[in-house]
């Protein structure tokens, strides 16, 4: 596991340092998009505030991880999927909301539809959310 951190992060052409494989590993084990608040959890284990933002960016910038902006206004980070590159995120998947805990889902299944925007406009990037109750939810009522 760590391993292929330290890989992509060379595919990508970033250098492979502690604190970059310690976000990996935060946000690729959690099974959902990660808080910013959550992250600073790793403030003080070796990371600090300055290098977690920028981990954080560096990260998007490159097309490893895609920020996704919860039910409170808060961002969240998602691994990417392979298809993602430097210049272009095609992270085209519906997000869930759980209205109960918060937490927001990359629902890699559910594509989102191609939109043909209309003359003179051009679609950057696009966004759908769904908000419900999620699995881990649903199980504990
Ligand atoms: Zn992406
Ligand atoms: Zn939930
Ligand atoms: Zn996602």
């Amino acid at each position: 596991m760590e391993k292929d951190f330290a890989d992509l992060l060379r595919n990508h052409h970033l250098k492979v340092t502690n604190a970059r494989l310690e976000v990996l590993k935060v946000i690729a084990g959690h099974g959902a998009a990660v808080s910013q608040p959550f992250l600073e959890k790793l403030i003080g284990t070796g990371v600090d505030r300055v290098t977690l933002y920028r981990i954080l960016n560096t990260l998007d910038e490159k097309g490893i991880l895609h920020k996704v902006i919860d039910l409170d206004g808060t961002a969240n980070y998602a691994m990417c999927s392979t298809a993602c590159t430097e210049h272009q995120h095609h992270d085209e998947h519906i997000h869930f909301n759980c209205t109960n805990c918060r937490k927001v889902y990359c629902m890699h299944d559910y594509i989102l539809p191609d939109v043909n925007a209309p003359e003179g406009f051009d679609i950057q990037s696009l966004n759908l959310s769904v908000n419900g109750i999620c699995k881990n939810c649903n199980n504990e009522q």
